[in-house]
């Protein structure tokens, strides 16, 4: 399973942004009950339902406070992967 990091305090808040609630197809984000050092609510992880890896959460936050790290061990690698070699 892709593991999910929330950088609290880069976040401008679901209240102001919530890109990556509505981004996120299994609606794993929702708004966190406690403020960060600027005021703001950061997203809080759910992770009841299984995330797919997308990485929609980590390219679409524009603060960059959202990162995944997918779990190679669970997948087969692609055929072809351009990355490895020439
Ligand atoms: S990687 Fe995709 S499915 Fe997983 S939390 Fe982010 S947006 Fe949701
Ligand atoms: S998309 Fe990024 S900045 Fe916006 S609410 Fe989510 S974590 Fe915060």
């Amino acid at each position: 399973m892709p593991k999910i990091t929330i950088f609290r305090q880069a976040c401008k808040g679901v209240d102001d942004c919530g890109i990556c609630t509505f981004i996120c197809p299994k609606q794993l984000f929702q708004a966190s009950e406690e403020m960060n050092d600027a005021g703001y609510l950061p997203p809080e992880y759910k992770g009841e339902r299984e995330c797919t890896g997308c990485q929609n959460c980590m390219i679409y936050c524009p603060d960059f406070a959202i990162v995944v790290e997918k779990d190679i061990g669970d997948e087969a690698p692609d055929k072809g992967d351009e990355n490895e070699q020439e």
